[in-house]
């Protein structure tokens, strides 16, 4: 549109998106919000909205809305698509407006400030600050209040630690724009994550503002509380991401309450691939059991981040073992729990400057639950400080009294504020409802007083609220009255107590709103001087909620509280896959573990396809990690010597959208464990060197085996490569155990028992019958296996030009010709008898015996499969 024929309101449009040009700008105009322009285009494709248009010809403007009340859903989705929105919402008083309505950006929302109300899932926002010789990390959870940092050497591994927080954005100083965008964009944990990428202003970062900013906040007179106060590009870091969170809300966001130094030392470290190769998204589905979204965050956290200290973890264990034993306390908990609303999102919200009464609503109905709790927890009888609920009883009783506990969810208005708590608006909600019954008491009143029977109370719209007295009664009007209106048979009058009350009635409504305005501001301040121990008590109560999942989990038939210490000792007496045993009809085969420093630090697994070797190594893994957690794990005893990280190379996943081989993702996943293990570390690793050819492979999967049986860290090793199992004649420490299998009638039997010694079975052409793979390429394949076990030469073994391989409709009973007695045949034409000696020829028959022997029985067995 020409700039001269817009309208002020346009005109006022394109100033505000000048200033937001990389959001999605959501323009207020009376209930909707309203797009414009490219905006408009954008959002009705992502929205499925309708196109429509202001004005026509060249000076056609696209535009599309969405009523305001239902904007949450549609953020959500532009949110996901990966964009930013701002809020623009008129900032005066339309009343009081000279000219056009002023409006102003009021929040803008990005990925990582988003408070995603459908979901009770930690959302991360993280700052990187680089500095000269460390780089400082911040993150924070806009839904709650803390802030953790830390600052490292190698910016690297900021990113190793970061990859397996759930980060939704990352700001960092904006000079740094081209070289973070290059560590995010190669780096193999994050090329996959669908992470926001903001570049902020300089200025943000500079230590010393960050510093006095922070104090300011916090109002601290430094930073020594928080154990960062030396620590600068920790500070810059934090101090920037403060910074930015402010901006976006356009809020002093008094939420934002603590700073934490975030410290991997406490917690075993799951590596990025072993939380993907383990399905610890399963597991946390197959072991959750919180009633409360603070609860299951604290759960997966937990389960995120098993703790590394034995005395720790046995803490949590008699917490988990007192609540398991007390199915009365559990009940109750059970019962009051699954009230627990979303407090820490609520106080986001308040903080954030969205005043909805629901989240008042919602730290009242939370408060509201602490009596419950400490009250349970005090017939629990333990000194365990995990079952500390701290009471607030101030605010507690102030909401009580103050908020109505049955407001209405979606129309709120004028019901927020409890009966009883400001005499004034009770009494205009008394007008309100008791409007008609007033005025009959009130004509009832003046007819007692001036004796006047036929005294009448009425309501125009001329002179409002109306005492009508008849001509014949005029004599008794008493002095108070003030004539207002003469008719042909009486007159009408209005006294101060009736004008009173019709200024009440009349504005009442609009009274109510602003009374209760004024109300839910001064508790959204009173909430907000105390969201420090508003956290506290979101974080005891799913401690609590989370214990109580965990003694649920723990008291499924089957599970033993692991015996935990220090020592590096794995040693687990049939222990079961949680997560596969309850996928089963049939019932799971329980197997023993035992890993240690000394003799069985490197366990080498073999055994066909489908045995069960990728279940029994993951167990393990996720056995160690829901001890460490502090739960019962299902097996019938069990010792964990704790772990300090946990490595897995798992499965094969091609990064091909990214430009990555097979190989080269398990390569890089190998590089990753080598680099990173120590002799306290658990590392699993179902197939090392299938994605390359088979002699690369296995002297990589040799080679690798060697140097972890060097590190001594506990290693549990799934490989189809039989060669292997000969480490154990040389190095102490390997062990060979295979899975177990029955040949029975003409058939398999998969034991899925894990038993001590290897294998050199792999079965796998069995396997691809049963997969469906048609009979001809089976019988083929049989055929070529046979050749290939007695010779490494695969074209001269099987021949390239084989009649049987140009025919697919081959038959090997059509053409019967004996395998074994053919390479025997060869064998004996090959040697050179006038050079042996008797006792090198007999040494040749004898191999020969036995290979025919060995052969036959072997060809039999898979002619029987
Ligand atoms: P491949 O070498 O082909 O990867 P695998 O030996 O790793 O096979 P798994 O994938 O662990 O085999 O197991 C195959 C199936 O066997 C599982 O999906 C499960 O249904 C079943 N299974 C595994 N372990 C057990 C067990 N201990 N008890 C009962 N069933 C089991």
């Amino acid at each position: 549109m020409p700039v001269e024929t817009e309208t002020p309101m346009l005109k006022q449009y394109r100033q505000i998106k000048a200033r937001h040009n990389d959001c999605i700008l959501f323009f207020r105009l009376g209930d909707f919000y309203e797009m414009f322009y490219e905006d408009a285009k954008t959002a009705s494709r992502l929205l499925d909205l309708v196109l429509t248009s202001r004005g026509k010809g060249p000076s056609n403007v696209p535009m599309c809305g969405i009523p305001y009340h239902a904007a949450d859903n549609y953020i959500a989705r532009l949110i996901k698509s990966g964009l930013k929105v701002a809020i623009c919402e008129q900032v005066e008083d339309p009343a009081l407006a000279k000219d056009i309505v002023r409006r102003d950006v009021i929040r803008v929302i990005s990925s990582g400030t988003y408070l995603d109300e459908q979901s009770s899932d930690t959302r991360y926002l993280l700052c990187l600050s680089p500095g000269e010789k460390e780089t400082g990390i911040a993150f924070i959870d806009p839904a709650t209040g803390t802030i953790y940092t830390n600052q490292y050497r190698d910016i690297r591994q900021c990113l190793e630690i970061l990859s397996r927080l759930p980060v939704y954005e990352c700001i960092y100083p904006i000079s740094f724009d081209e070289k973070i965008k290059k560590l995010f964009v190669n780096h193999p944990r994050f090329k996959t994550k669908h992470l926001m990428l903001t570049a902020h202003e300089d200025w943000c970062f500079n230590a010393e503002i960050a510093d006095k900013n922070l104090r300011e906040h916090f109002r601290l007179a430094n930073l020594h509380g928080f154990g960062i106060q030396d620590m600068r590009t920790a500070v810059s870091s934090c101090g920037a991401l403060l910074e930015y969170l402010k901006q976006m809300n356009r809020q002093p966001l008094r939420h934002v309450d603590r700073i934490s130094l975030y410290s991997d030392s406490d917690y075993a470290y799951i590596s990025p691939a072993a939380v993907y190769g383990l399905e610890i998204e399963s597991l946390f589905e197959t072991i959750n059991n919180t009633l409360s979204p603070v609860g299951k965050r604290t759960l997966k956290f937990w389960l995120l981040h098993p703790l590394r200290e034995p005395a720790a973890i046995l803490n949590r264990q008699d917490a988990v073992t007192v609540l398991k034993n007390n199915s009365h306390a559990c009940k109750r908990l059970r019962e009051t729990l699954s009230r627990m609303p979303d407090l820490e999102k609520s106080i986001s919200r308040l903080s954030c400057g969205y005043i909805n009464p629901k989240d008042i609503l919602s730290v009242r109905n939370a408060l509201n639950l602490i009596p419950e709790l400490r009250e349970i927890l005090k017939n629990v009888e333990t000194d365990n400080n995990l079952f500390r609920i701290n009471d607030i009883e101030d605010l507690r009783s102030l909401l009580e009294k103050a908020v109505n506990p049955d407001m209405p969810l979606t129309k709120h208005e004028g019901k927020v504020i409890h009966k009883g708590y400001n005499a004034e608006l009770d009494e205009l909600r008394e007008i309100q409802e008791h409007g008609r019954e007033w005025l009959r008491n009130f004509q009832q009143k003046e007819i007692q007083r001036t004796g006047i029977n036929s005294l009448k109370v009425g309501f125009n719209k001329i002179f409002g609220y109306y005492i009508e007295i008849t001509k014949a009664n005029l004599a008794a009007v008493p002095q108070n009255y003030i004539r207002k209106q003469t008719l042909v048979n009486g007159e009408r009058f209005i006294i101060q107590e009736l004008k009173e009350y019709e200024d009440k009635i009349l504005n009442a409504q609009d009274r109510i709103l602003k009374i209760e305005d004024e109300i839910i501001l001064r508790l959204r301040a009173r909430i907000l001087e105390q969201s420090d121990a508003l956290h506290e008590f979101a974080r005891q109560a799913g401690q609590v909620d989370a214990l109580y999942s965990l003694s649920v989990l723990s008291g499924l038939a089957g599970y033993t509280a692991p015996d935990i210490n220090d020592t590096t000792v794995i040693d687990i007496k049939d222990g079961r896959h949680p997560v596969v045993e309850k996928r089963l009809d049939t019932p799971f085969v329980p197997n023993d573990t035992l890993l240690d420093r000394a003799e069985n630090h490197l366990v080498i697994l073999t055994g066909p396809n489908m045995a069960g070797k990728s279940t029994y190594i993951r167990q393990t893994a996720i056995l160690v990690i829901l001890a460490q957690m502090g739960s019962y794990i299902p097996a019938t005893s069990a010792t964990i010597g704790c772990v300090d990280k946990i490595f897995t190379r798992i499965g094969a996943h091609d990064d091909i959208a990214k430009g990555q081989s097979t190989f080269m993702v398990e390569m890089n996943e190998m590089a990753d464990i080598i680099n990173n293990l120590t002799d306290r570390s658990l590392v699993i690793l179902d197939e090392i060197g299938r994605g390359t050819s088979t002699c690369d492979g296995l002297s990589l999967a040799w080679a690798l085996a060697e140097y972890l049986h060097q590190t001594k860290a506990r290693t549990l090793f799934a490989t189809h490569f039989h060669e292997l199992t000969a480490l154990a004649e040389d190095l102490p420490g390997v062990k060979n155990y295979n899975v177990a299998v029955k040949e029975w009638e003409d058939q398999i039997v998969f034991l899925h028992k894990i038993v001590p010694g290897g294998t050199d079975d792999s079965y796998g052409i069995y396997v691809a019958k049963l997969a469906g793979i048609p009979q001809p390429i089976i019988l083929r394949a049989k055929k070529i296996l046979t050749k290939l076990e007695w010779s490494q030469d695969v074209r001269g073994a099987v021949g390239a030009t084989d009649q049987e391989a140009q025919n697919p409709q081959f038959d090997l009973f059509l053409h019967p010709g004996d395998p074994v007695a053919e390479e025997l045949k060869k064998q004996i034409e090959a040697a050179d008898l006038n050079t042996m000696t008797p006792l090198e020829a007999l040494t040749f028959l004898n191999l020969l015996k036995t290979k025919s022997e060995r052969e036959r029985t072997k060809s039999e067995k898979t002619n029987r499969k």
